[in-house]
């Protein structure tokens, strides 16, 4: 099954989708589009309306206004089963009684694929997730991990444009979890064609999987970007804070300068007006230890060692700073005197509060023209590199789970 199996390219638009219960706005107005062959995650807390925005996708729930489109194909009023898409939940919901082989086919049954197909697709697909040996075996006689394969499978056995996965890991203990999220990038490089949602509460699952992340808060999309876009410049604190990790820091923007605690830091304030209130925000791996520019001397109040690194709990005048320090031959002692620092560059000043809300439009509405997620396909790593606190976590291998 290369090049998606004849899977249509695709992509999705929500185009100001807007879905409520009882009166309940819970998906409010989402402008968002989804490239064909792109990896898009929905990330954000639970109740955001991620899993309502992929069920509009799927056709479960209608949206009260606003329209879904796959391709060039209006799909806002198509029943779930005409709309070729594959879709895969936290728990599996394989069949107990039928085998795996079952399980994979009973999908194309249902969509009518001719009789003398079936099998070679399901073995196909079951190939394509490393599970064609366990076609036999009933559902309770595989682990987790070989369950959610097998679930994948059955959800491209269809062959589907569009990959619709809800949490899929979340299931999963940590080790398998990193062993599937290999297979899933994996999965992705040998489906190119095919346009993935990806639901998920885990930044690590969103940074590592995703050629864009769009970011959900209370029912609405509250930032979109690259992985890299959004953990180096994030345009809000609930980005900042959620996408990684941060130090936000109440300052007074001057002119060049933000104070901070009676101290004068350099970076560049852009738009910020001067004598106004703004947040500035450092990634912790990013403040080093010592003297140097935009310097801050504080007393250590709790140091946490982390393996590869100690992050420090510095206390600057009463506001905590925290620091990802490398290569530290000694733990530092609690309660001695310090100095942090971190390049003008490294630093982003941000709006006060983590509220966002611009028109979604605004947001994301669609890739910058020409983007080739192809091309990019490999860029992550290198962004996953630079987010030193992630780095621990990220994925090389393949295990089987
Ligand atoms: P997330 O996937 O981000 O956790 P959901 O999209 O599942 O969030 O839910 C968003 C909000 O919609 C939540 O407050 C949830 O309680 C509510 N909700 C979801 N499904 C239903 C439903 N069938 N009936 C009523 N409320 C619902």
């Amino acid at each position: 099954m290369t090049g998606g199996g004849g899977a249509v390219r695709s992509g999705i638009r929500f185009d100001q989708v807007t879905v409520a219960y009882g009166g309940n706005v819970v998906l409010d107005r989402l402008d968002l589009t989804v490239e064909p062959g792109e990896v898009m995650a929905l990330l954000g807390p639970s109740g955001s309306g991620k899993t309502t925005a992929l069920r509009a996708v799927a056709g479960f729930v209608r949206p009260a206004s606003g329209r879904v489109h796959l391709g060039d194909r209006d799909v806002t009023a198509l029943p779930p089963h005409k709309r070729g898409i594959g879709m895969v939940v936290q728990q599996y919901a394989l069949f107990p009684h039928m085998r795996v082989r079952e399980n994979v086919a009973f999908g194309l049954k249902a969509r009518k694929v001719h009789k003398s197909e079936i099998p070679g697709r399901a073995t196909e697909a079951l190939e394509l997730v490393g599970m064609g040996a366990y076609a036999e075996r009933y559902p309770r006689e595989l682990s987790g991990g070989q369950q959610q394969r097998v679930a994948i499978a059955r959800a491209l056995a269809i062959r589907p444009g569009v990959l619709l996965l809800d949490e899929p890991l979340s299931a999963l203990d940590a080790q398998l979890r990193s062993g599937m999220l290999a297979e899933l990038a994996r999965l992705h490089r040998e489906l190119p064609d095919v346009s993935i949602l990806y639901v998920t509460h885990d930044q690590v699952e969103a940074l590592t999987l995703a050629d864009r992340i769009a970011v959900m808060d209370k029912a609405r999309l509250q930032d979109c970007g690259t992985p890299q876009e959004l953990y180096r410049r994030p345009r809000t604190e609930f980005t900042a804070s959620f996408v990684g990790n941060a130090n936000l820091l109440p300052v007074t923007v001057g002119s060049g300068s933000v104070a901070f605690a009676g101290t004068r830091l350099e970076l560049s304030t852009g738009e910020a007006a001067e004598g106004s209130t703004a947040t500035l925000c450092v990634r912790p791996h990013l403040v080093g230890l010592g003297d140097g520019p935009n310097a801050l001397r504080g007393t250590i109040a709790e140091v946490q060692w982390r393996g590869s690194t100690h992050r420090l709990h510095v206390d600057v005048d009463g506001h905590r700073v925290k620091a990802d320090l490398r290569e530290l031959r000694e733990t530092p002692a609690l309660g001695a005197e310090v100095t942090l620092h971190f390049a003008p560059d490294d630093a982003v000043l941000l709006p006060v509060g983590a509220g966002v809300a611009q028109p979604s439009t605004a947001l994301c509405p669609q890739s910058p023209d020409g983007l080739d997620f192809q091309a990019r396909r490999g860029g992550p790593s290198h962004a996953l590199k630079a987010m030193g606190e992630i780095e621990d976590k990220t994925v090389t291998g393949g295990a089987r789970g």
